[in-house]
């Protein structure tokens, strides 16, 4: 029998995300990365679009966070945090208290960002079942958002182009209002909460929480929304006895132009949880946080402790990282670079709307969209993007970057000049 070829070996034993095994789609086999550089194995370098999937802000192989991870990794890589604490979780925790929002207190270290949605969820019915409310198990959530692949992540994402369909009624049954309707910037429409109010009156007796991605739903539609829907949201919230859990999970540390998206509308949740970006995309940590008003009431209740602990809680190697990544982030001027790339991204993506196959165009800060009229073909447009030298990967109608906030100009110009191109010729072809 012939020996496979690592590339085949790939195809035939290696899941990767959201694919077939019997028809998967290509992959690329990376031999390094380094600052927005991801080069292949032979030696074909491409301009990195993604951040690897929003994470890699510092973009890859960055000296300060190496060494970060190589000083933690004489100490050691993990120890258990049942019974154990360690400076770098302590030293994260308290940049983190200081960067977001002041009423959120106490931080529960997770794993993913699936992992620390199911934790916000979890907290949530803790708290209610605390105080007595053990009706209060319900969520209700807007359509088009996307909160991760476990299950009652799951749940929480639009029913439609989430993995509902697919898992029918063994997922649990949420409450969906629709998504935001007036985008970002726009002029406030009042009737985009009137379902959710009309739920909420209805329900309240039965919901725990209302979940959501504050200003920018990602990989349920990349859609900007108005910032006005966070405070009205709040407000209900309040009335009606429920909690406001922000998904932060892709909006934070700058992506959006503040460091984390609740900054636009100053709307503080109960309940928040960040991700992705927190380690630099170095490894995988999460962290849901709260209230001290939450943290004691569960404490307080039948179960005295919060039903949660993961083996790899507060993974000092992660921590490590993840602190080096926050204070880089910090001591730069950060927010002038994300108006560097969003200009750049403004200029070169906006004249794409006059396109009959373009339906739209949205920029804000360091995210950049194009939502195209037809789904796109992810294979062929992969390729194309690859042979021109960048790493774009579109879902659905959606081409989109949010590139790492150290792609310098000139990089991030052949980049969106490729992008461009690809996107002008789909109209020849169509
Ligand atoms: N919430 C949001 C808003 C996300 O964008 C994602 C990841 N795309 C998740 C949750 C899930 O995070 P993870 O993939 O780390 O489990």
């Amino acid at each position: 029998m012939t020996e496979l070829t690592d590339l085949q070996f790939d195809q035939q034993h290696l899941w990767h995300p959201y694919t077939s095994m019997t028809e998967p789609l290509p992959t690329f086999k990376v031999k390094k990365a380094y600052g927005a550089i991801i080069e292949l194995e032979d030696g074909h370098q491409l301009i990195d679009g993604m951040s690897s999937w929003w994470c890699a802000i510092h973009g890859y192989n960055h000296p300060e966070l190496n060494q970060a991870v190589a000083d933690q990794l004489q100490k050691m890589s993990h120890i258990m945090f049942g019974g154990f604490t360690h400076d770098p979780a302590i030293q994260l925790g308290k940049l983190l208290l200081q960067i977001t929002p002041p009423s959120l207190d106490k931080i529960f270290y997770a794993d993913s960002g699936s992992v620390a949605v199911e934790v916000a969820l979890k907290m949530a019915v803790q708290y209610w079942a605390a105080r007595g409310q053990n009706n209060k198990t319900n969520f209700v959530t807007p359509r088009s958002g996307y909160h991760g692949d476990t299950w009652n992540a799951m749940s929480v994402c639009d029913p439609v182009t989430g993995m509902h369909q697919i898992f029918g009624s063994s997922l649990p049954h949420r409450m969906f209002v629709p998504a935001p309707q007036t985008a970002f910037g726009e002029e406030w429409n009042p009737d985009d909460l009137v379902e959710l109010e009309q739920t909420l009156a209805t329900h309240h007796h039965t919901i725990a929480a209302l979940i959501l991605e504050p200003i920018v739903q990602g990989a349920g539609g990349m859609r900007f929304y108005h910032l006005e829907y966070l405070r009205q949201a709040k407000l209900l919230c309040e009335k009606y006895k429920v909690l406001l859990i922000f998904d932060e999970i892709a909006t934070g540390f700058g992506r959006t132009g503040k460091l984390f998206a609740w900054e636009w509308a100053e709307v503080e949740p109960d309940i928040m949880c960040i991700g992705k970006g927190l380690t630099g995309g170095y490894m995988t940590l999460s962290a849901t946080l709260t209230t001290t008003q939450i943290a004691e009431t569960i404490s307080q209740g039948e179960a005295g402790v919060f039903m949660h602990g993961p083996t790899f809680m507060a993974n000092p190697l992660a921590c490590a990282v993840a602190l080096k990544s926050t204070q880089l982030l910090l001591s730069q001027d950060w927010q002038a670079n994300i108006q560097r790339i969003e200009r750049q991204l403004q200029t070169a993506l906006a004249p794409l709307s006059a396109l009959t196959h373009v339906q739209d165009v949205r920029i804000l800060g360091a995210i950049g969209v194009v939502e195209l009229k037809l789904n796109v073909d992810m294979k062929s447009l992969q390729q194309e993007f690859v042979r021109r030298g960048i790493w774009v990967r579109p879902f659905g109608k959606l081409v989109y970057v949010m590139p790492p906030y150290v792609i310098s100009e000139p990089e991030l110009k052949t980049l969106l000049g490729q992008l461009v191109e690809v996107v002008e010729n789909m109209e020849q072809a169509a």
